[in-house]
């Protein structure tokens, strides 16, 4: 799926006007104006007290805006308490409960609305094997690893057949191997489901290899959203570029400058390239399949992604070239 990062998307199933809320002194969500498309992915992506999770809790209705306008399908929610709003969320904490079995804690919402049980045991099954957890059932959650655990909670969140799933860091829990491989299977589940997920999270690489969309977020407001591809390649500001991935940035001719370090090449000799600038390598991050060497160039230090090489020395002298094309000019 690929939207413009300028314009309406179509299709939109939320629609974000103006929203604000405030606490106090602090305004968490500040005039934020957003749409989502149906069938999105879609990352709330910011660091620590940017309003990401507040947005969410908006979405939500574990919170009132104090101004905007929030609509879900069209349909205004202003006033619309959670449970009547076509929207489930999973918790960071996951919140199972802990002397349920796993099949009980997947149906506990559906018993709770008095859907019957012949139709509760057959939703709850197909829940679980949406998450491949059919052979845990009868399982407590204390009897879980990590992993299957998130997948109970995201279970029930799925049993409901939400229109939207909002989901809050949903894979902070697990330990980092454990993240790589959910990634793909949230991914390939949504994708399956045809659902539209919201999700927060403050892991760049997360939001950038997860969603077809994301919104940068800083101090309560969006200030970015686009694909990954277009955030990373075309970030609007220092701040989004420095954000997303690794990026050098300086002032040329007025203008400020991002150059990401795969598009530096490295040579002993001066290279052809357009752009040129000798220096002196000072470190040197070995990442397995990568180096990042910071290279002292006069004025500055840049960063440079290179192939691990163990010719590459700490003090030896380098040349760095790049295309013209390669560099990304920020508006002023
Ligand atoms: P984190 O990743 O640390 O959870 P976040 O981006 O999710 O951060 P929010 O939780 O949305 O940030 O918080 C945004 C701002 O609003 C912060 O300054 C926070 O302290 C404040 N805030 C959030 N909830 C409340 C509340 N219930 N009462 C007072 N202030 C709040």
């Amino acid at each position: 799926m690929d939207h413009r990062e300028d314009g309406p998307v179509s299709d939109p199933i939320i629609r974000i006007e103006g929203l604000t809320k405030r606490f106090g002194a602090v305004t968490a969500v500040d005039s934020v104006d957003l749409e989502i498309a149906r069938g999105e992915l879609f990352a709330l992506l910011g660091g620590s007290g940017c309003g990401k999770t507040t947005l969410l809790r908006l979405l939500a209705g574990f919170e009132t805006p104090d101004s905007g306008r929030l609509l879900i399908d069209g349909h205004d929610m202003t006033g619309v308490p959670p449970h009547l709003r076509p929207i489930n969320m999973m918790f960071q904490s996951y919140a199972l409960f802990p002397h349920m079995t796993v099949a009980e804690n997947v149906g506990y919402g559906l018993r709770r609305e008095g859907i019957a049980k012949p139709e509760t045991a057959t939703r709850v099954a197909e829940a679980l094997e949406q998450v491949k957890l059919s052979d845990f059932a009868a399982r407590r959650p204390a009897q879980l690893s990590g992993g299957q655990r998130q997948r109970v909670a995201l279970a029930r969140a799925l049993v409901k057949r939400p229109k939207l799933l909002l989901l809050d860091e949903p894979l902070a829990a697990l330990d980092r191997k454990l993240r790589e491989g959910t990634r793909f299977e949230l991914v390939r589940l949504q994708a399956e489901l045809g659902l539209t997920f919201v999700m927060v999270t403050h892991d760049q690489e997360e939001a950038m290899s997860m969603a077809t969309r994301l919104a940068v977020m800083h101090a309560g407001r969006v200030v970015q959203v686009g694909t990954p591809h277009e955030v990373y390649e075309r970030p609007v500001s220092r701040f989004v570029a420095d954000f997303i991935g690794i990026a050098n940035i300086f002032e040329r001719d007025g203008h400020w400058t991002v150059l990401r370090p795969e598009k530096i090449a490295l040579s002993p000799q001066r290279p052809t390239t357009l752009r040129t600038v000798q220096g002196k390598i000072i470190d040197i991050a070995y990442e397995g399949d990568r180096s990042l060497l910071r290279v002292a160039t006069d004025g500055t230090v840049m960063i440079v992604s290179a192939l691990p090489d163990s010719a590459h020395q700490r003090g030896q002298s380098v040349w760095l070239g790049w295309t013209d094309g390669a560099e990304h000019i920020l508006a002023p």
